[in-house]
């Protein structure tokens, strides 16, 4: 069968140049990049090398990156690394839970902890932001991209504020880095995250951005490697991948790839706007990725739908894949305000760089005719249409 992979948000496969610059570090250069013989020396010049790609993607200096084993570990280090008892963090209901639950666990330990609540588009007023700040404000940690939607936050105006405050902002950019270029200085960020295996870099790979000065207590006691801030032998693989992965989508985006990446999205959702009705893009009117189309289509089952294009060859997911199979409907849409019903009758369809137009062609037709057959399936879908009818 034919399969066709629109589930890029969850994981991209990993670029076969990426895995070309990846090879020799599994086999002949294997050395533990703090050794100080010609062995370490060669994967300390490739880690530090992955470095220098990884901070020109992001518009940084080298020291202020340091690697990590992927994007939740990000995060969590620059959350738990800044906040502790006492003191006040402020974050959004979209976050991802590697946010939300690194933020729980801080109020587990005595921190304050505020959520702000966000619009029908998923946005964060940045109003809200300000009104929250308390004199013991420690962080305000805001994703840019979501996951599930693709909205990106109004990042730039909050680090304003936080700058004002003098309070370090943190920003998820796990589902924005290789899609929208990023500038830490203009976001005005201490702190942004990254994860490998979202920019077709392997997965268990991933990085913080630091911004120098900013001290963070290390998730991790042990060695001294990444200056301090991250004990533990380096993956030195999947740090060459990332780096590599990094280049390669800095060019990209230098060529305007990304617009590319927003035309075939947008034939996807107008092409299959135009085919269903009673369907809608979540976050619909809000700046987006370009790779992202959340989709509510009425009266089916998102699970359903997701397992029947699946059999198909198509793959999408429901939301966060972490969160599939769960009971519960998806934390972002319905913080979004979406009926629970809406929410589990959303497919999130995400594109990446091995995506072709002929995998758009083949989405356009088996998506229609399986949200058609699912609804023929749906008593509710008949009792709908009855009512319209009258
Ligand atoms: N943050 C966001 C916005 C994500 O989408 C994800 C993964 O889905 C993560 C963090 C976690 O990244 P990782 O899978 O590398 O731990």
């Amino acid at each position: 069968m034919h399969r066709i992979y629109l589930d890029n948000n969850a994981t991209t496969p990993v670029l076969p140049e990426v895995f070309e610059a990846m090879r020799s570090y599994f086999g002949e250069q294997f050395g533990n990049a703090s050794s100080i013989h010609h062995h370490g020396q060669q994967t300390r010049a490739a880690v530090e090398d992955a470095r220098e790609s990884v901070a020109a993607l992001l518009g940084c200096r080298a020291s202020e990156i340091v690697f990590t084993s992927g994007g939740t570990e990000a995060d969590n280090l620059a959350i738990a690394g800044l906040v502790g008892a006492g003191d006040h963090v402020i974050t959004s209901s979209v976050e991802h839970h590697a946010v939300l639950l690194a933020c729980k666990h801080l109020e587990d330990i005595g921190a304050e902890v505020t959520v702000l609540p966000v619009d029908g588009r998923s946005l964060v007023d940045p109003a809200d932001v300000r009104r929250a700040l308390r004199p013991n404000t420690k962080l305000i940690s805001v994703m840019m991209a979501n996951n599930e939607t693709g909205v990106l936050q109004p990042v730039e105006e909050i680090g304003k504020i936080a700058a004002e405050a003098g309070v370090c902002f943190h920003t998820d950019a796990v589902q924005s880095a290789a899609k929208v270029a990023i500038d830490v200085t203009r976001i005005g960020c201490q702190l942004l995250s990254i994860s490998g295996h979202k920019i077709h870099a392997p997965q268990g790979v991933g990085a913080l951005y630091v911004r120098k000065g900013t001290r963070l207590q290390p998730l991790f006691y042990g060695g001294r490697h990444e200056r301090s801030r991250r004990a533990g032998t380096e993956n030195v693989p999947g740090i060459v991948g990332l780096g590599k992965a990094a280049k390669i989508a800095k060019e990209a985006l230098d060529c305007g790839d990304d617009q590319k990446m927003a035309a075939a999205r947008d034939r996807l959702q107008q092409g299959i706007l135009a085919q269903v009705e009673d369907a809608g893009v979540n976050g619909d009117g809000a700046a987006r990725v370009p790779n992202t189309a959340n989709i509510h289509f009425d009266h089916i089952d998102g699970e359903a739908m997701v397992i029947a294009l699946d059999l198909k060859g198509l793959a999408v997911s429901t939301g966060a894949a972490c969160s599939s199979g769960a009971i519960e409907p998806s934390h972002v849409l319905v913080a979004m305000g979406l009926r629970t019903d809406q929410a589990r009758a959303s497919i999130r369809f995400s594109l990446g760089k091995q995506t072709v137009a002929e995998d758009i062609d083949i989405a356009l037709a088996l998506v229609p005719e399986t949200v058609a057959r699912l609804r023929e399936l749906s008593p509710k879908y008949t009792k709908h249409a009855v009512s319209t009818e009258r």
